[in-house]
């Protein structure tokens, strides 16, 4: 199976990170989509960052009935920090038979030559990109990254939400409604968990 890898910290996920998982996940080049849950880097525990099984529930509450979103939670084992060329060599070791591909925002392509081997995974592995809204103060070219490269895809007709997890999180914080910012049963795990109350996330 062909399967885009979208990585995140999903606290918590909402309908933003959903709109463009299930769009890719039906592109002609694409199986699946794989929403990899980032952990929490044990060295920078931030206050705003929920455990990573309660962000990884979350996730999997988000997509059930979604046969061709699925939830990973394959970094939170892996030595830290997380490389994504390691976490990309560990998952070719464990799934031979899946081509892997990414899935990122023009935000994070235009920083992609700072990642670790940032050549050798663009080398082997397709890299699909979204526009973001927000980011119209990026420039338009990079220097060491080849932006017209054969593995970069540019996806131009998927609709944007100008929605943020720190934006949600906020909101949440000041009792402000989320429901349609958010899954039903992912608003529901919230609200019976009472997360992201400013009580016992007060950092933003
Ligand atoms: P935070 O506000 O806490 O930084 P976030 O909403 O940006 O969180 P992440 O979990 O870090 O969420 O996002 C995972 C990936 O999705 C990142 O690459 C991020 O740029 C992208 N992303 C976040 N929100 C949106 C959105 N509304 N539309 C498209 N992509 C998004």
């Amino acid at each position: 199976m062909r399967i885009g890898l979208y990585f995140g910290t999903f606290n918590p996920i909402h309908v933003g990170h959903l709109i463009i998982a299930n769009h890719m996940a039906q592109h002609p080049q694409i199986d699946q989509i794989w929403l990899v849950v980032t952990p929490q880097n044990p060295h920078k525990e931030k206050n705003s960052l929920l455990a990573d099984h309660l962000r990884l529930d979350m996730v999997r509450e988000a997509i059930y009935e979604h046969p061709h979103l699925h939830a990973s939670d394959i970094e939170f084992k892996l030595p830290k920090p997380n490389y994504t060329i390691s976490t990309l060599t560990h998952l070719i070791e464990k799934y031979p038979m899946h081509e892997f591909s990414l899935l990122i925002g023009e935000d994070n392509l235009r920083t992609f030559h700072k990642w670790y081997n940032w050549e050798q995974i663009l080398s082997k592995h397709k890299i699909f990109v979204y526009p973001r809204a927000s980011q119209s103060d990026v420039p338009s070219k990079v220097e060491a990254l080849n932006l017209e490269h054969p593995h970069i895809h540019w996806i131009n007709d998927v609709p944007i939400l100008g929605v943020s997890a720190s934006q949600i999180r906020a909101r949440l914080a000041a009792g402000k409604d989320c429901s349609f910012l958010l899954t039903e049963r992912v608003f529901k795990y919230i609200q019976n968990g009472g997360l992201y109350r400013k009580t016992e996330h007060s950092k933003q």
